[in-house]
C-alpha cells in the first residue's frame, strides 16, 4: 500500500494548503467528480460552488493536480500488475517536454524507478503535467511471440 488511509485524497502536493473542514469538503468533491468521470473543468466548477472562497483559478489547479495524481498512481498500479506476470517494468519520468516545464521536473526527466519507489512523486508540484511511461528493466526478459 502507499500509506494513504481510506477516503483520504490527494498526495503530498496538497499538504499544508488548507485545514480540516475545508480539506474534507475539497477531498470529497474531488473524489466524487473523479468517480463520476467528470473532466478537470467540471470538477473545478463543482469545487468553486462548494467552497466559495476558493476561487476558480485555485479550484482548477486543484482539480488538474488531483486528476494527474490519480492518473499517475493508476499507471503505477498497471506496472505493478505487469511485474506480477514477470515483466520487470520500471517507471520512467516524462515531462510535457515544452518550454513551460519547471527546472525541478526537467531534472527528473528520464529517471527510472520501480513502481513502488515511484509512488507519490507525481505530481511534483501543483499543476505538474508529468507522467510515467513504462521502461523495461531487462529487454531479454520480454518474450517475443
Ligand atoms: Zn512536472
Amino acid at each position: 500500500m502507499d500509506g494513504r488511509t481510506d477516503g483520504q485524497m490527494a498526495g503530498s502536493w496538497m499538504d499544508g494548503q488548507m485545514d480540516g473542514r475545508m480539506d474534507k469538503k475539497i477531498s470529497s468533491t474531488l473524489a466524487t467528480g473523479m468517480a463520476q468521470g467528470k473532466g478537470v473543468m467540471a470538477i473545478a466548477d463543482d469545487l468553486n460552488d462548494v467552497v466559495k472562497k476558493i476561487g476558480i483559478t485555485r479550484a482548477r489547479m486543484m482539480a488538474r493536480t488531483e486528476v494527474i495524481s490519480a492518473h499517475a498512481e493508476a499507471t503505477l498500479n498497471t506496472y505493478e500488475e505487469a511485474r506480477v506476470t514477470g515483466v520487470e517494468l520500471l517507471s520512467e519520468f516524462t515531462t510535457a517536454e515544452d518550454n513551460k516545464v519547471c527546472p525541478k521536473c526537467e531534472e527528473l526527466a528520464g529517471t527510472r524507478y520501480t513502481p513502488s519507489e515511484a509512488r507519490g512523486i507525481i505530481p511534483v508540484h501543483p499543476n505538474c503535467r508529468c507522467a510515467w511511461v513504462p521502461s523495461i528493466d531487462d529487454a531479454s526478459q520480454v518474450e517475443l511471440r
